[in-house]
């Protein structure tokens, strides 16, 4: 405080009438107070950002899809435990270049604790088989990861609710993570949804490459969609998708789809 400031204070309190002031000894005299006055204040510093500051991450480190398994353990986190009769936590080659991901275990999943083994996925096997034995690609269902978005059947296979895929959500973000695939097949909306955000319908979205965490990531229709009768057109453009998809995922020389 300058010694214009102290006598503005001092006036202050007289005009309210205090008349006496007990000051405690403080070891600043007058002149020690004039230099402090005459001298310019320092900048305060800017706080520099912590160099070590982690961000929470997607994955723990080590993390495999074993421990993975491990943590979901006997799930009680969302009430789709209630109906499930086996938690459906993927399968396939835990080194994929490409895994699929579907939206939720269906009836006979449930049964089994496999993913995509009933109706929709034996479509799902010769989509991927046909696909590639058409371009001479090697590439079967079993060189492939399938997992969906929420481990558990949703009663009458509804859709899953927001917060059942948020809570589920953690364990497919872990299991790409550990994969750490080349690319990423979003099959139907809930898929896309979970891993983009998306609100847009699959009919725009497919075909064209996005990116989940740096990773190329397609989205095309769902095989349950597509094994309505007249869904002639999207079966082509599946087929289209899955082409462009297997064409970049087994050639070493592409590291990046565009
Ligand atoms: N539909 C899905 O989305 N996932 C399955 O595992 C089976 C059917």
């Amino acid at each position: 405080m300058s010694p214009e400031q102290i006598r503005q204070y001092l006036e202050f309190y007289r005009d309210l009438g205090v008349t006496h002031l007990n000051i405690p000894a403080v070891p600043v005299v007058a002149a020690e107070l004039k230099t402090a006055a005459a001298k310019p204040i320092p900048p305060i510093p800017t706080p520099t950002p912590a160099m070590d500051l982690k961000l929470p991450t997607l994955a723990p480190e080590g993390d495999s899809l074993a421990k993975i398994r491990e943590d979901i353990g006997d799930c009680k986190r969302c009430r789709l435990c209630e109906g499930r009769n086996k938690i459906v936590f993927g399968s396939g080659n835990e080194k994929a270049r490409l895994v699929f991901v579907g939206e939720g275990p269906g009836a006979d999943e449930d049964a089994q604790g496999l993913p995509f083994i009933g109706r929709a996925g034996q479509l799902l096997t010769q989509m991927i088989e046909g696909t590639a034995a058409k371009d001479n690609l090697p590439l079967r269902r079993e060189d492939c990861y399938i997992a969906n978005v929420v481990k558990c059947r949703p009663p009458d296979n509804r859709t899953p609710q927001p917060d059942e895929m948020e809570v589920c959500g953690q364990f497919l973000f872990r299991q790409l993570m550990a994969i750490k695939p080349k690319a990423i097949c979003c099959l139907g909306a809930t898929a896309a949804k979970a891993l983009l955000n998306s609100k847009e319908g699959v009919t725009k979205m497919r075909g064209n490459w996005q990116r989940w965490h740096g990773i190329p990531l397609m989205v095309t229709y769902h095989p349950s969609y597509l094994l309505r009768a007249y869904n002639a057109e999207a079966k082509k453009e599946a087929w289209l998708d899955l082409r462009k998809l297997f064409h970049y995922v087994l050639d070493d020389s592409r590291i990046d789809p565009e």
